[in-house]
């Protein structure tokens, strides 16, 4: 029986992750759920798995959620704030950790996990292009193991060797990312100046998070995948591309030296690589359609363009530039995405401002978690002046 917390358990990943743990009560069972403000989502979650320990993230949400959890009856333990988080990402109520926090925010818990050497469902990717050395260097320390959930990464990592002591060494030459292209998918730049929030969180195929769709809608999303992989499986920035595939039915593609290509695909329900991480290396029953080969009129797939969608250029940029680049691009990203969420800044101001963040914060060596921490903090302090200046 594998203990599983689920961090950001009222998310869209949480809601998916919990949706397959529910499918297969012999082998895993939710212990610690986790969310951020959502008291009665938490709290319903809670009544449903049962879990030994419940945190919020928010601290000032604790009274709310004991008062709910008191009144059905439930002896759920509860927790509060970012500390707590951590902590329960490294005890030992659990073995397994899904990291599906949104933002720099799941970078302490996820570190924790890698640390204590739980098995690590990362979705949260801010936390490796944020600090890649450091999540690498703590799981080697911990000794447990990475299980990729964005579906470009798990795919790669269904399509590698399970063996290998490098890509090259492997035969691999290069990693295909694929990408929908978004909702502006073959818009210009003059097209998208009067976006609105909710046209930009409408995705074509996925039903995800409001701050990843805009992401996707960027094609920063993209970009931060990218850096993803680098770190992840160790590639060189020549060794990454990126094509556009509309459909979402290939998740990304490894080439190797011999003219092979491998791919995975399905249809675009993040259960399978939730599935694929919790139950690895065995395979169980997900709750997602089988493909329909015959029912899939075609696949299509093009260069991404990017000089409309400039943040996917920035973030091959700042993994070529590297040290802290990426840790402020990811925060200058964050502060942008909230800020244009909030109606406060045009959608084509986004690149914009990481482009003139990037500039003002001079890249370092990464050295520590206290270094990257105000590194991200300056970042997001220089990407609102920014904002303040030019655009607000
Ligand atoms: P979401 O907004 O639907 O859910 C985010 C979850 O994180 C919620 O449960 C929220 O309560 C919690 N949370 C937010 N801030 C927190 C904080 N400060 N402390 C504690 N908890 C906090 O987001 P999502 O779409 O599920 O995405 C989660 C992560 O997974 C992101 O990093 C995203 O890039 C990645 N991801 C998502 C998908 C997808 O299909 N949704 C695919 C690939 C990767
Ligand atoms: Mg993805």
């Amino acid at each position: 029986m594998r203990n599983v917390a689920v961090l950001g358990a009222t998310g869209s990943i949480g809601t998916s992750a919990l949706d397959v743990i529910a499918r297969h009560p012999q082998r895993f069972r939710a212990s610690v759920l986790a969310a951020y403000r959502s008291v009665d989502a938490l709290a319903d979650l809670c009544a449903r798995f049962q879990p030994d320990l419940a945190v919020i993230g928010d601290e000032a949400c604790e009274q709310a959620l004991r008062t709910r959890l008191a009144s059905l009856g439930l002896s759920t333990r509860v927790a509060a704030g970012n500390a707590a988080l951590t902590e329960a990402a490294g005890s030992s109520l659990c073995d397994t950790v899904v990291a599906a926090i949104v933002g720099a925010a799941g970078l302490e818990s996820t570190l924790s996990a890698a640390r204590s050497g739980k098995r690590l469902l990362l979705a949260n990717k801010e936390s490796i292009v944020m600090a890649g050395p450091l999540l690498r260097e703590a799981l080697r320390l911990g000794g447990g193991e990475l299980l990729p959930i964005d579906s470009e990464h798990n795919a790669l990592f269904q399509c590698l060797p399970s063996r290998r002591d490098g890509l090259a060494q492997a035969g691999v030459k290069r990693l295909i990312l694929t990408a929908s292209g978004g909702p502006f998918r073959g818009k210009r730049r003059e097209d998208l100046a009067g976006i609105t929030p909710e046209q930009a969180v409408a995705h074509p195929n996925w039903r995800m998070g409001r701050k990843i769709s805009v992401d996707s809608a960027t094609l920063m999303n993209k970009g931060l995948e990218v850096i993803e992989a680098h770190f992840l499986f160790e590639a060189a920035v020549e060794a990454i591309d990126v094509v556009v595939h509309p459909q979402s039915i290939i998740h990304s593609l490894v080439e190797y030296v011999d003219g092979s290509v491998l791919a995975q695909l399905g249809n675009p329900d993040m259960r399978t690589a939730l599935a694929y991480g919790l139950a690895w290396p065995e395979r169980i029953e997900s709750g997602v359609a089988q493909l329909d080969l015959l029912g899939l009129a075609r696949l299509d797939f093009q260069a991404p363009d990017l000089d409309t969608f400039r943040c996917l250029r920035l973030a091959f940029d700042a993994m070529r530039a590297g040290g802290t680049a990426p840790t402020v691009l990811n925060a200058a990203n964050e502060i942008a995405v909230a800020a244009f969420l909030e109606g406060q800044l045009p959608f084509l101001a986004i690149p914009e401002v990481i482009e003139s963040t990037l500039a003002a914060v001079a890249p370092e060596p990464v050295r520590d978690l206290a270094q990257l921490v105000q590194t991200d903090l300056t970042a997001r302090h220089t990407a609102q002046r920014m904002m303040r200046t030019s655009f607000c």
